[in-house]
């Protein structure tokens, strides 16, 4: 399902790119991931998507990892 056109997207805060305030970054293993959509629905910023994640506003916060029912993301300390 293409959840693209559902979520919106994350813009310039006052503050600059928010991806610059994580810690960790999530990193999605595309051999594992099934493109469920479920990290997409859960994603507090609308930031990933069928696996892909935009680093410019993810603020790392992992909700996606807890989420992946394939274990398909690490957090990676930046
Ligand atoms: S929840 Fe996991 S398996 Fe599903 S789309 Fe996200 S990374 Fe892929
Ligand atoms: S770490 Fe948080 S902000 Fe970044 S993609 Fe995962 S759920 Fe979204």
């Amino acid at each position: 399902m293409d959840l693209e056109p559902l979520i919106s997207k994350a813009k310039m805060a006052s503050a600059g790119k928010t991806g610059g305030w994580r810690n960790y970054r999530p990193v999605v293993d595309e051999e594992l991931c099934t493109t469920c959509g479920v990290c997409t629905e859960y994603c507090p910023e609308g930031v990933i998507v069928n696996g892909k994640i935009d680093y410019d506003f993810c603020k790392g916060c992992g909700i996606c990892k807890e989420v992946c029912k394939q274990e398909a993301i690490r957090m990676v300390l930046e």
